[in-house]
C-alpha cells in the first residue's frame, strides 16, 4: 500500500455512530437502563440533542487491579473503577462502592446518574463514581485499609480536589474517606481535605453531611406530598434499606407524624402495622448490624414486603428492585428514591400507568451530594458553617430544585424522571455547547 493511499480518510458516517459493546444499551444492566432513561429525554432537548450523544458515552473509565496482602500471608486482587461520565459543569463528583456485585455496567451507570443529579440540582460538578467488587464484610480492619489505600493510590492520577472527588456509598464510610484522604496527600505532599467528602468532622468533614441524603429524601417526600394533597401525619411508610440514607428518611418521617410500617434490608423485613418504634430500631441496627431480630415487630418473608399496604415506599438500597415482576403488586402513592437507580425502565412505565407518583433518585437523594459541595466549598476557604446553616442551605436547595423539576413535568406532560432529566441535561448539553470540541 502506497503510503498516499494509507493516509487517506476512511469514510465515515457523520450520522448515529454505533456504540461500543460495552456501552450498548441492549447489554442490560444498570447502563442500559440509564441509556433507556436518556432516549426518553432527547425528544425534549430542542436543539440541544445535537450533543446528546455525550450523555451516552462515559468521558474517562478506569479500571484497575487492587492487590493486597491479607492476614493469612496471601495476596488477594480485587477489580476496582473510577469512571468520570461528565465534567462539563466541574470536576467530576461521586462516591465510591464497596459492593460484591460492582461490575462496570453499575458504575458506569451511577457515574452518569451522578452526572444528573448534579446538575439538577445545580452544583458545580460533573458526574463519576467509583467501586470496588468485594465483600468488606469479609476483610479484617487491616484488609480494608490496605485495600482503600491502594485502590486511592491506583485512582490518584485521576482524582483531586479539582478533577474528582471521591464520597461514600454503598459500605464506604468516614474512616475510609480518611485514609483515602491520607492517602492521596501522603502521595501529594502536602494535606488535601478537599479530594474526598463525607470525612470525619476533625478532618474536614462538614456538620450534616451524614443526615444529608435522608434530610433531602424526606424534603422532596413532603413537597411532592403537599403538591399531590397527602398528609405527612399519619401516612404510613415502607423502607427498604435502613442504612445512612433509609435510616435517617425513615426517622424524620416518624418525627413528622408518619407511621414506618415495615422496613426491609439485608438481615430481614419487619412489620408494624401500628407503626416501629424507629429510635429504639436505629439502637438494633446500630447494635447488630440490620434489622432482622427486632423484637418489637413481626417478620415478614421478604418477598412479601412489595404487596405492603402504604402511604409512601421508600427503596434506598440498591439498584433494579422495582422491576416489571413486582410494579404492578405496589400499594404506595408515592415512591421515593432513596438508592441510585432502583427502578426500572420498565417498572416506571407500570408505576405511570397506575398512577403512583415516582420522585426519582436524581433528584430524591441528591441531598448528600449537595452537602458533600457544603463540605468542598469550606474545605476550600477553611471556614466551618454551624449545622443549622447547613440544613437551611440543604433544604432551600432541595425546595428549589424541586419545584423546578416539579413545573417541567407539568408543562411537558411527563414523568418527574423525565423532567429531572430535561433540566439536568439542558445544563449539561448547554455547558458542553459553549466549550465547544478542543481542537
Ligand atoms: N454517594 C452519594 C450519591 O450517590 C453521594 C456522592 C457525593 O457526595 O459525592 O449521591
Amino acid at each position: 500500500m502506497s503510503y498516499a493511499s494509507a493516509a487517506q480518510p476512511v469514510a465515515v458516517d457523520h450520522g448515529q455512530h454505533p456504540l461500543p459493546s460495552y456501552l450498548d444499551a441492549s447489554n442490560l444492566g444498570p447502563w442500559g437502563n440509564y441509556l433507556q432513561q436518556v432516549d426518553r429525554v432527547i425528544p425534549h432537548l430542542g436543539s440541544l440533542a445535537r450533543w446528546a450523544e455525550t450523555l451516552k458515552r462515559p468521558k474517562r473509565v478506569l479500571i484497575i487491579d487492587v492487590p493486597i496482602h491479607m492476614d493469612d500471608g496471601t495476596v488477594a486482587h480485587f477489580e476496582g473503577y473510577r469512571v468520570q461520565h461528565n465534567v462539563s459543569r466541574g470536576p467530576g463528583k461521586g462516591g465510591v462502592r464497596f459492593h460484591q456485585d460492582v461490575t462496570l455496567s453499575e458504575v458506569m451507570a451511577l457515574s452518569a446518574w451522578m452526572s444528573v443529579k448534579n446538575a439538577a440540582v445545580n452544583v458545580p460538578y460533573g458526574g463519576a463514581k467509583g467501586g470496588i467488587r468485594v465483600d468488606p464484610k469479609k476483610l479484617s480492619l487491616g484488609e480494608l485499609e490496605r485495600m482503600t489505600r491502594r485502590y486511592t493510590s491506583e485512582i490518584g492520577i485521576i482524582i483531586g480536589p479539582n478533577k474528582d472527588i471521591p464520597a461514600p456509598d454503598v459500605n464506604t464510610n468516614e474512616q475510609i474517606m480518611a485514609w483515602m484522604m491520607d492517602t492521596y496527600s501522603m502521595n501529594t505532599g502536602s494535606t488535601s481535605t478537599g479530594v474526598v467528602t463525607g470525612k470525619p468532622i476533625d478532618l474536614g468533614g462538614s456538620l450534616g453531611r451524614r443526615e444529608a441524603t435522608g434530610r433531602g429524601v424526606y424534603t422532596v417526600g413532603c413537597e411532592a406530598a403537599h403538591h399531590i394533597g397527602m398528609e405527612i401525619k399519619g401516612a404510613r411508610v415502607a423502607v427498604q434499606g435502613f442504612g445512612n440514607v433509609g435510616g435517617v428518611a425513615g426517622k424524620l418521617f416518624a418525627e413528622a407524624g408518619a407511621r414506618i410500617v415495615a422496613v426491609q434490608d439485608h438481615s430481614g423485613t419487619i412489620y408494624q402495622g401500628a407503626g416501629l418504634d424507629v429510635p429504639a430500631l436505629l439502637q438494633h441496627v446500630l447494635a447488630t448490624g440490620g434489622v432482622g431480630g427486632f423484637a418489637k415487630a413481626e417478620v415478614m418473608a421478604n418477598d412479601t414486603f412489595w404487596d405492603v399496604d402504604c402511604d409512601i415506599l421508600i427503596p434506598a438500597a440498591l439498584e433494579q428492585q422495582i422491576t416489571a415482576d413486582n410494579a404492578g403488586r405496589i400499594k404506595a402513592r408515592m415512591i421515593i428514591e432513596g438508592a441510585n437507580g432502583p427502578t426500572t425502565p420498565a417498572a416506571d412505565d407500570i408505576l405511570q400507568s397506575r398512577d403512583i407518583l415516582v420522585l426519582p433518585d436524581v433528584i430524591a437523594n441528591a441531598g448528600g451530594v449537595t452537602v458533600s459541595y457544603f463540605e468542598w466549598v469550606q474545605d476550600f476557604s477553611s471556614f466551618f458553617w454551624d449545622e443549622e446553616e447547613i440544613n437551611a442551605r440543604l433544604v432551600k436547595i432541595m425546595k428549589h430544585a424541586f419545584a423546578a423539576v416539579w413545573d417541567v413535568a407539568q408543562d411537558q406532560k411527563v414523568s418527574l424522571r423525565t423532567a429531572t432529566f430535561i433540566v439536568a441535561c439542558k445544563r449539561i448539553l448547554h455547558t458542553r455547547e459553549l466549550r465547544g470540541l478542543y481542537p
